[in-house]
């Protein structure tokens, strides 16, 4: 058999246990509750919840327009859930006005997050988010920078490098903005956004703007990705579980892969292929913030099924 080694942090995070613990308290038969899009993206999680009464609507990023209108009639009971990945300023009021009975399972960290955005807003500075701009967080801390007149004083970049930053800075629409705010997605691999600062700082020179960074980087996304790091020079082959929704799940995979580990990502024990480990004597394990601690558990027992006997 082979040994099968977990990563030192892994698994469900604070946040995602956190919002996680809010629904199982509020889900009750007399009481429906619905969630704004999934509490966290593992479909085993959502499953779980949903046995227990809550029902899954589609998020804010999914339904264009007035989300509190639409949602009101469907809630029932009146009663929805924001989830770990928090939502934008107007979706927020929308939900207000729509008279729903707001429960919020927004991450702090995500919280601290948009904290910052916002003050950035109020202070005059326009926000440049390192992220995926399509991502549920990064849509949600975006929603949060809005100024006095409606107007959104926030970019997204997607890529760290050099030629990308002064492409973006050159076709900024009116020229660049003077004062510059700086922060990141939560769950981004902090050599990127270091990357990705230091990039920006090449650049102020030529593209002449003050600029102000904030870390936002979630400490147990780093933490775990540091112990993936680790871990994947120990081992033959790296397993990721997690899922596929899931970016800080994506981004362990990447982690492994760039420190040269042949690395596979599953969400569900039965997704692992004997041949995957037929001359691997050492298996690491790690999972997203996301994966529940019996999908762990399911695939190392799985593991260990498929290399016994040699
Ligand atoms: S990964 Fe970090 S930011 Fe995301 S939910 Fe977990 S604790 Fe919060």
């Amino acid at each position: 058999m082979a040994e099968i080694v977990r990563a030192s942090e892994m698994g469900f995070c604070m946040g995602v246990r956190r919002a996680v613990q809010i629904m199982e308290g509020e889900a009750a038969p007399e009481r429906p509750i619905a969630s704004a899009g999934e509490i966290v993206h593992n479909p085993h999680v959502v499953e779980q919840l949903e046995r227990t009464g809550v029902r899954q609507l589609p998020g804010p990023d999914e339904v264009d327009g007035d989300f509190g209108a639409i949602t009101a009639a469907r809630v029932g009971a009146g009663r929805i859930a924001i989830t770990a990945h928090g939502v934008g300023e107007r979706v927020m009021r929308s939900l207000e006005h729509a008279g729903l009975d707001i429960v919020d399972t927004t991450c702090p960290v995500v919280t601290r997050a948009q904290r910052f955005a916002q003050k950035f807003v109020r202070e005059n500075w326009h926000v440049l988010i390192f992220g995926d701009p399509g991502h549920k967080e990064v849509r949600g801390i975006t929603g949060w920078t809005l100024d006095e007149r409606g107007r959104s004083r926030v970019t997204v970049v997607e890529h760290a490098e050099l030629d990308h930053l002064r492409a973006v800075i050159d076709a900024f629409p009116g020229g660049f903005p003077n004062k510059v705010g700086v922060m990141a997605q939560t769950t981004h691999r902090m050599e990127d956004f270091a990357r990705f600062v230091a990039n920006l700082m090449q650049l102020q020179r030529e593209a002449n703007f003050e600029m102000h960074v904030v870390n936002t980087l979630c400490h147990a996304t780093t933490g775990q990705q540091a112990a993936a790091a680790e871990l994947a020079h120990r081992v033959d082959v790296m397993v990721v579980v997690g899922g596929r929704k899931s970016a800080n799940t994506r981004h362990l995979r990447e982690v492994c892969e760039g420190e040269g580990a042949t690395t596979y990502h599953v969400e569900s024990a039965h997704e692992l292929e004997g041949a995957w480990f037929a001359e691997a004597e050492r298996i690491g394990l790690t999972a997203g913030a996301s994966t529940p601690d019996r999908s762990i558990d399911e695939v190392e027992a799985r593991l260990r099924m498929l290399t016994e006997g040699r």
